[in-house]
C-alpha cells in the first residue's frame, strides 16, 4: 500500500502518549514535511515502530528523552530513534538482532519479554530492502537507524 511515513510514525508516538506520560518521559519528534509515499505494508512497518519505541520506553530511565527523526536520504527515508537510556554493552551489540537474544538475563527477566522485538523489526525491514543498525553505549543511550528504499508504484512493472 502507498504509505505516508511521515503519518504512520506520528500515530505510532501518539499511541505511546500513556506510557511516556507514565515514565516521564520527554519525546522529541522531527520528522520531515517532503517525505515521499513509498509502497510498504503499513501494519508490518507500525509493528517495527511498536517494537523499537517499546524498548526505547522499556530501557529508559524516568526522566529520560526519546527522539524520532525521519528524513529523506538520496533515495532512503532515514528514521533513527534515540534514547539516552541504559545503553547495551558492546560485545551484546553484534547478537542483538538475533531471535531470543536478550542483554544480561538479570536485567531482562524483570524488565519481561522475549527477545523477539528487534529480530522481527529487522526481518520486516529486510523484507522491504531496508537496512536496520544500532548503535549503543552503556549509560549513555542507545539509537536504531532504519533505512527505507523510496519504492513508488510500478516498480518492477518495466520490463
Ligand atoms: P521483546 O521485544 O520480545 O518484548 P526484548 O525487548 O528483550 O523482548 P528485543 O526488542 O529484541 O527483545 O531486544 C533485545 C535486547 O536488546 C533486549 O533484551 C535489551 O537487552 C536490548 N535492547 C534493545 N533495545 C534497547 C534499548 N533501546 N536500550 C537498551 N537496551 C536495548
Ligand atoms: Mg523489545
Amino acid at each position: 500500500k502507498t504509505t505516508n511515513m511521515h503519518l504512520l510514525i506520528k500515530d505510532v508516538v501518539e499511541r505511546f502518549s500513556i506510557p511516556f506520560a507514565n515514565r516521564e518521559l520527554e519525546v522529541k519528534l522531527d520528522l520531515a514535511d517532503d517525505l515521499p509515499l513509498v509502497l510498504v505494508d503499513p501494519d508490518q512497518m507500525v509493528q517495527v515502530m511498536d517494537n523499537i519505541m517499546s524498548n526505547s520506553i522499556k530501557y529508559s530511565n524516568q526522566g529520560g528523552v526519546i527522539s524520532v527523526e525521519a528524513s529523506l536520504k538520496e533515495s532512503d527515508i532515514e528514521i533513527v530513534i534515540s534514547d539516552n537510556g541504559i545503553g547495551i554493552p558492546k560485545p551484546d551489540l553484534k547478537h542483538i538482532f538475533k531471535r531470543f537474544y536478550r542483554v544480561d538475563k538479570a536485567r531482562s527477566r524483570e524488565m519481561g519479554g522475549t527477545g523477539l522485538g528487534l529480530a522481527i523489526a529487522k526481518e520486516i525491514i529486510e523484507a522491504h530492502d531496508g537496512s536496520i543498525r544500532l548503535d549503543s553505549v552503556v549509560g549513555e543511550g542507545t539509537k536504531v537507524f532504519i533505512r527505507l528504499p523510496i519504492i513508488r508504484e510500478n516498480r518492477g512493472d518495466e520490463v
